[in-house]
């Protein structure tokens, strides 16, 4: 790092000052960290901080509009064992769609809502049957592999007074008060 103005190399301070970043026409206001030369006084561009403060104000934005994070989505595909490629494809989207969402871009609701669908094995499933075409034969034994782990089978209505019981389920979104049968997921490994 370097001052442009007085090329001063070492002696710099950070401070934390309100910023407000605009993401998809929405205004975010951070706390961010800027550099400044200690010796004249200018603000110096850091690369790593501005990257940081982008970051941050896309996490808020997330949070602010309820969108899966990338942690979130990485975690969803991987439920699955499959590629970004092949989850894109199943979910009907552009092949590098998700490797850009698991890289910090921002989905919009519609997209997220695809993705936050696709966590029920069900939806995921009848994606996968729509969108058969697309895929290749490795990737359709995969899925296929993955789909027959997961194969519910029915349990006592015992278990259906145990809701805590299915807190840690793999699949969330089932709705277990007004299902007629209770599922269990297999954990895959
Ligand atoms: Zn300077």
């Amino acid at each position: 790092m370097i001052c442009s103005n007085c090329y001063n190399e070492h002696n710099f301070e950070i401070r934390e000052e309100h910023e407000v970043i605009c993401v998809r026409g929405d205004n975010i206001e951070i706390v961010s960290k800027v550099t400044y030369c200690k010796d004249c006084g200018q603000k110096v561009w850091n690369p790593e901080h501005d990257s940081n403060n982008l970051k941050v104000a896309y996490s808020l934005y997330r949070k602010k509009h309820n969108l899966l994070t990338p942690e979130e989505i990485i975690a969803i595909r991987e439920r699955y064992g499959i590629s970004q490629t092949t989850f894109a494809k199943v979910l009907g989207l552009g092949e590098k769609t998700i490797a850009r969402y698991e890289n910090g871009s921002i989905q919009d609701t519609a997209q997220n809502n695809l993705i936050l669908l696709s966590q029920n094995i069900d939806n995921f499933k009848t994606l996968f049957e729509h969108q058969i075409a697309r895929l290749d034969e490795g990737e359709i034994q995969k899925i296929n592999d993955t789909l027959n782990r997961y194969t519910p089978k029915v349990i006592s209505k015992s278990c259906y007074t145990k809701p805590t019981q299915f807190k840690n389920c793999l699949f969330g979104g089932f709705n277990y008060e007004q299902s007629e049968y209770e599922y269990n997921f297999i954990p895959a490994i």
